[in-house]
């Protein structure tokens, strides 16, 4: 099976489509979570993911901020204003979507966590220290995770936890042991590099290969300020920060 997967695309259309043109043949879709927040077009990205051949997808922290499920005091104000405006704009149907999926999801081969498989919603998942207790907090022999926005791979092998490379074009042998992976976020990069990132997994190769995109960043942004979004929210996507 070939599995596109996603994080974070944070509606920005551009750079899901750009991503859906480039992605090879796949079979079924992984999606992380973060559907909106921060992104000018949230109800069309919705649709677009909705439309995706089977589809599994969770729920991340910013999809929780616009149904008005958590408390917006821990965003930043930009994060906040971003997540108010989404709530604003969600339709009836893109709030009955996201309100019916989850931060975690145990598949048979397969964990599925937004932030990371002990604390799904919230733990950014950056360091060798937190991937240890993450490790025993599934089974499967490979999780998935988003929520940082950058590419990351942990890898236990031997009983140690090394970070393979994880730019664009590296490929793991999720066979050589067992694995958290982020493929890093579609719409809004946090690694320096402002093209969509996003993974496909080949579970009869038993590989993950982490892919970049360019996508048109100055129509997301004209349409963000267009929307009356933080000119910040919009610079950041041109330096991928
Ligand atoms: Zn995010």
């Amino acid at each position: 099976m070939g599995y596109l997967v996603l994080a974070d695309i944070h509606a920005n259309l551009q750079a899901l489509d750009a991503v859906l043109a480039a992605a090879p043949e796949y079979d079924a879709v992984l999606f992380l979570g973060d559907l909106v927040g921060y992104g000018p077009n949230p109800n069309e990205v919705a649709e677009r993911l909705l439309a995706l051949p089977n589809l599994t997808a969770l729920l991340g922290n910013h999809d929780l901020a616009a149904l008005g499920a958590i408390d917006l005091s821990t965003f930043n104000p930009v994060a906040r204003f971003a997540a108010e405006w989404t709530a604003r704009q969600l339709s009836p149907e893109s709030r009955e979507y996201l309100a019916a999926l989850s931060p975690r999801l145990d598949l048979t081969d397969v964990t599925l966590a937004h932030g990371s498989p002990r604390d799904p919603v919230w733990e950014y998942l950056v360091d060798l220290d937190e991937a240890e207790p993450n490790f025993a907090a599934f089974t499967a022999p490979l999780a998935l995770v988003g929520h940082t926005h950058v590419p990351r791979t942990f890898l236990v092998t031997d009983g140690a936890i090394t970070l393979p490379p994880s730019n664009a074009g590296a490929v793991l042998n999720t066979a050589s042991g067992r694995a958290i992976v982020n493929p890093g976020g579609v719409g809004q990069p946090r690694d320096g590099d402002p093209r969509a990132a996003f993974g496909i997994l080949d579970t009869d190769e038993e590989t993950f290969r982490f892919e970049r995109v360019p996508y048109d960043v100055g129509e997301t942004q004209e349409r963000m300020l267009e929307a009356g979004l933080p000119p910040s929210l919009a610079a950041r996507l041109s330096y991928g920060l």
